[in-house]
């Protein structure tokens, strides 16, 4: 009889799983059978949210279909979000898929595995600030930077039409809470969307009717970068016209705008709220392995869970802390990525009888990009053979390079670069920005 083929389930189709996906299906072509389960029917990469919340790309271009991905690479595609981990059984049980209205597509399910790959990324953390889920806006997934963007669109309308009816005054004040990556890049994006709004028939729109206010409340804006580049960001922000107050906290979120640890009140229209990432507190209740203090799951260097070494976690949802390395592997898109090329080494080691190796992070820098205005930061490690800032075309090209890296790692060398040149194209023919 011939024997069953083992059974890998990856759950969570981003920057780490989708790659990884891949990568697994075509090592253990033959010998295993590999599951994808993500609550969404497609993956849009997360750092290129906030330019689609700006309306400066267009999220369908950009997005891939987990069903075509998986029919494409050998593997299979599951919809479903993760409920629970059934650690005896070795099952993952998804819940009920609902559908708009609320009605059940697909009843809760049991997935059997041999081996788990938890990759289903962070959620923002709130700091545990009143009002910041009622009436702060988040970027986490696609939808979000859709509701943004249609919000935006909507509050310029608002402000065209009373400037165009002789209300001078009219503003719309933006709140950015969180001076890291994501505030300072969706920044830089919405100044250059004000300044083209004109030309896409707002008429009234002046680019100084968008007043936007970023609040950082540590000492400086993106800790991860390197002094002169953050004094570089902070003087570009300031002089095209962003607001960057450092040292001030936010202690409350109000619908129209947010208060300050001095007790100031700052108006706003929309609030953004990108203070970081952190575990989704619901892991907790999904199974009983170890987490940390943000609800990351805590693994050995390997990758594998403390609790369970069938159990890996990679990416955002993993707290991973490797010899001679302070602190966990930072939740980014290049950790998530190289963390999912590590996953099949283990996988393979480990069933020929192998010590499994440990995951090597390796810090290729930092980069933001300021939209058209410049991007900048700092490459490090073997790259750069040290820590060198970087700005201009070079900063944009390595900044770009982490994208192409992605894309190639999901749709493999032709396809991925084919991809690519599909999506220039596609981004010449169309309209700059998307107003819908
Ligand atoms: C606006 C923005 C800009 C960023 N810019 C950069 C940058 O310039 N450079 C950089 O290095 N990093 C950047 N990051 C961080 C980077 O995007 C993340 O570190 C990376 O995406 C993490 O990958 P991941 O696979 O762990 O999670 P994700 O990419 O978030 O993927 C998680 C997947 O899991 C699925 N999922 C979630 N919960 C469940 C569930 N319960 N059941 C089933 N499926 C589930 C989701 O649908 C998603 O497909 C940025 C992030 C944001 C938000």
């Amino acid at each position: 009889m011939a024997e069953r083929r083992k059974r890998i389930v990856v759950v969570g189709g981003g920057a780490a799983g989708l790659g990884l996906c891949r990568s697994l299906s075509k090592r253990f072509r033959g010998t295993h059978e590999v599951t994808l389960v993500d609550r969404n029917r497609s993956h849009v990469w997360k750092p290129l949210l906030h330019e689609i919340a700006a309306g400066a790309l267009d999220p369908n271009l950009e997005e891939i279909g987990y069903g075509g991905h998986a029919a494409r690479w050998g593997y299979r595609f599951f919809q479903g979000a993760l409920e629970r981990i059934d650690r005896e059984k070795r099952v993952v049980v998804t819940e009920p898929l609902l559908d708009e209205d609320g009605d059940v597509l697909l009843d809760r399910h049991e997935l059997p595995y041999d081996w788990l790959v938890l990759a289903f990324g962070g959620v923002s953390n709130d700091l545990g600030i009143p009002g910041v889920n009622e009436h702060a806006l988040f970027l986490e997934h696609r939808v979000q930077a859709d509701r943004f963007r249609q919000k935006l669109l909507n509050a310029c309308l608002r402000v065209n039409a009373a400037r165009v009816a002789g209300q001078g005054d009219a503003t719309l004040p933006i709140v950015i809470v969180g001076g890291g990556a994501t505030g300072v890049e969706l920044s830089a994006e919405l100044v250059h969307a004000a300044r083209s709004l004109r030309s896409y028939g707002l008429e009234g729109f002046e680019a100084e009717a968008m007043r936007i206010t970023l609040l950082e409340a540590g000492p400086r804006l993106l800790p991860a970068l390197g002094e002169d580049v953050v004094e570089k960001v902070t003087a570009e922000l300031r002089d095209i016209g962003v607001d960057v107050r450092t040292d001030t906290k936010v202690t409350e979120v109000r619908s129209d705008g947010v208060t300050t640890g001095d007790g100031e009140e700052i108006p706003a229209k929309l609030i953004l709220w990108a203070t970081g990432v952190r575990g989704d507190p619901g892991v907790e209740s999904m199974s009983d392995l170890e987490l940390s203090k943000l609800d990351r799951i805590v693994v050995h260097p390997t990758l594998q869970s403390v609790t369970d070494d069938r159990i890996l976690a990679i990416g955002d949802c993993a707290h991973c802390e490797l010899p001679g390395r302070d602190g966990p592997v930072p939740p980014r898109a290049q950790a998530a990525n190289q963390m999912a090329d590590h996953v099949p080494d283990v996988i393979a080691a480990v069933e020929a009888g192998r010590t499994p190796p440990n995951f090597v992070y390796r810090d290729y820098g930092a980069l933001v990009s300021l939209s058209h205005f410049d991007a900048v930061g700092t490459l490090m490690g073997n790259i750069a053979g040290g820590r060198v800032a970087i700005e201009g075309w070079l900063a944009r090209m390595a900044y770009n390079s982490l994208y192409r890296l992605h894309i190639l790692s999901v749709h493999g060398k032709i396809r991925g670069t084919a991809q690519l040149i599909a999506n220039r194209i596609g981004r010449a023919a169309r309209p700059r920005m998307k107003l819908h």
